[in-house]
């Protein structure tokens, strides 16, 4: 059975509210804020589940950030990146309905992103049951948690107050560390490397300048796992080095950056801090490289689209089948059924269907971002260029959400940790239905805007 029951749609194409316009045609002024979150005090790191002890200090701090645009029809346009792993949709609602009453922005023009580090703090209610953390630590992370909300409204706010007419400009440039990590081997997919595999070394930029020509900001995107590290130092990973590097040569700007459809790709070889060190200078390098050349303007107004795609999952086990699992050899298998059982416990039955988000923002007759929620693998970027127009289309992931691997009907068959092991560790009971690659390209679609013939 297809399922593409919609549950939300909201889409603001702005300029019907407003009145006259606030800037000449085109125009845009922008904004940026900054902030740190790193844990005050030490606690658990994500991202793997064989950790044995908290976090030791930090090798640099962790930030949100805000890009705040603010068209010539006085619609404004939030993207905030964050150095995490990922956040749940309920943080995100929570953070966009404080800033829909706070500062009048619409869901569709607030834009919620992680980098994937795998060195940031564990999150409340996603994969915090895999770690089987003790009291001290769940309420550590759970107090953490609770504080990102506000730190995201401040960034927002730093962002809205520092508003400024600026050019607007994007280019894509090249970066080529991520590898396919969907090794096959007789046994099955492994979670290794495969250097034919299918990537997206595409480093899309976005350049804001001043109206004296100094750089403001830097938007910039790759789709690659931030896995370079697993050390037990808080760290943005090659990311946030990348983000550092930038802003040590851009004296005055601030970098941001955003995870493209990196979910079966990892920087490779990896492990030590050198390494991280390197990927995030060769990053910053083909940003710095594709803001020399001539880069295409981007031009209000916006026009912003979110809505949230009913994703069916595979059809759920029986209550007895789950009470098995707690007896499970895998302690993920375990812990996992007993979240199912509080679920069943709860609400009385498993769910057949997961609200996903999609976003769209477009500029005037330019370049669009496409947002997709969870941990997107490459074949959606590669899909979406195509079918969209690869030098029209920015596609980001991690976005609004983060709430299970996302895998193309391809890696779906094939399985392996992105197409079925992973939601073990997700929660979820099982994989997704098979519509899933349809379901969220048809999504993109309704929001987007076709290519140029
Ligand atoms: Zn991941």
């Amino acid at each position: 059975m297809r399922t593409r029951t919609f549950t939300c749609l909201t889409i603001g194409l702005i300029g019907l509210l407003s009145a006259a316009p606030v800037h000449g045609a085109g125009e845009m002024k922008v904004g940026v804020g900054k902030v740190v979150i790193t844990p005050k005090q030490d606690m658990w790191l994500a991202g793997y589940a064989s950790r044995t002890r908290p976090s030791e200090g930090k090798l640099h701090d962790l930030y949100a950030k805000a890009l705040a645009l603010e068209d010539e029809t006085g619609a404004r346009t939030v993207l905030v990146t964050s150095d995490l792993i990922g956040v749940p949709a309920a943080l995100v609602n929570d953070t966009a309905n404080r800033a829909r009453e706070k500062f009048q922005l619409p869901r569709e023009r607030l834009m919620v992103t992680v980098s994937h580090t795998h060195t940031g703090p564990v999150l409340q209610d996603r994969l915090q049951h895999m770690y089987g953390l003790n009291e001290t630590q769940t309420r550590l992370l759970e107090a953490y948690s609770k504080t990102l909300p506000d730190l995201f409204l401040q960034a927002i706010a730093s962002a809205l107050n520092d508003l400024q007419p600026c050019r607007v400009e994007w280019g894509v440039g090249r970066a080529g560390f991520a590898v396919n990590r969907r090794q096959y081997t007789p046994g099955g997919v492994i979670n290794g490397a495969n250097p034919i595999g299918p990537v997206d070394h595409d480093v899309p930029v976005m350049k804001i300048s001043r109206a004296d020509g100094s750089i403001k900001a830097v938007v910039h995107g790759y789709a690659c796992h931030n896995t370079t590290l697993n050390l037990q130092k808080f760290s943005g990973d090659y990311a946030g080095f990348s983000q550092v590097y930038l802003e040590a040569k851009l004296p005055g700007a601030t970098a941001l950056f955003v995870c493209g459809c990196g979910g079966d790709a990892n920087p490779l070889p990896r492990g030590t801090v050198e390494h991280a060190q390197k990927y995030g200078t060769e990053l910053a390098e083909a940003v710095l490289a594709a803001a020399r050349q001539p880069l295409t303007d981007l031009k209000g107004p916006i026009r912003a689209a979110f809505k949230e795609v009913s994703l069916a999952l595979s059809p759920p086990p029986p209550r007895a089948e789950v009470e098995k699992q707690l007896q499970d050899s895998n302690v993920y298998v375990q812990r996992r059924a007993q979240l199912l059982l509080k679920t069943l416990h709860e609400k009385g039955a498993l769910p057949t269907t997961y609200p996903y988000p999609v976003q769209a923002w477009q500029f005037a007759d330019g370049m669009q971002m496409i947002a997709l929620g969870g941990e997107v693998v490459v074949d959606y970027s590669l899909r979406l260029k195509y079918e969209l127009g690869r030098e029209r289309t920015w596609v980001i992931a991690y976005a609004n959400d983060v709430c299970a691997y996302m895998p193309s009907l391809r890696v779906l068959r094939e399985g392996g940790y992105e197409g079925a092991e992973s939601m073990i560790y997700y929660g979820h009971h099982g994989p997704w239905a098979p519509a899933i690659e349809e379901n969220i390209i048809g999504a993109v679609h309704e929001l987007a805007r076709p290519a140029k013939k």
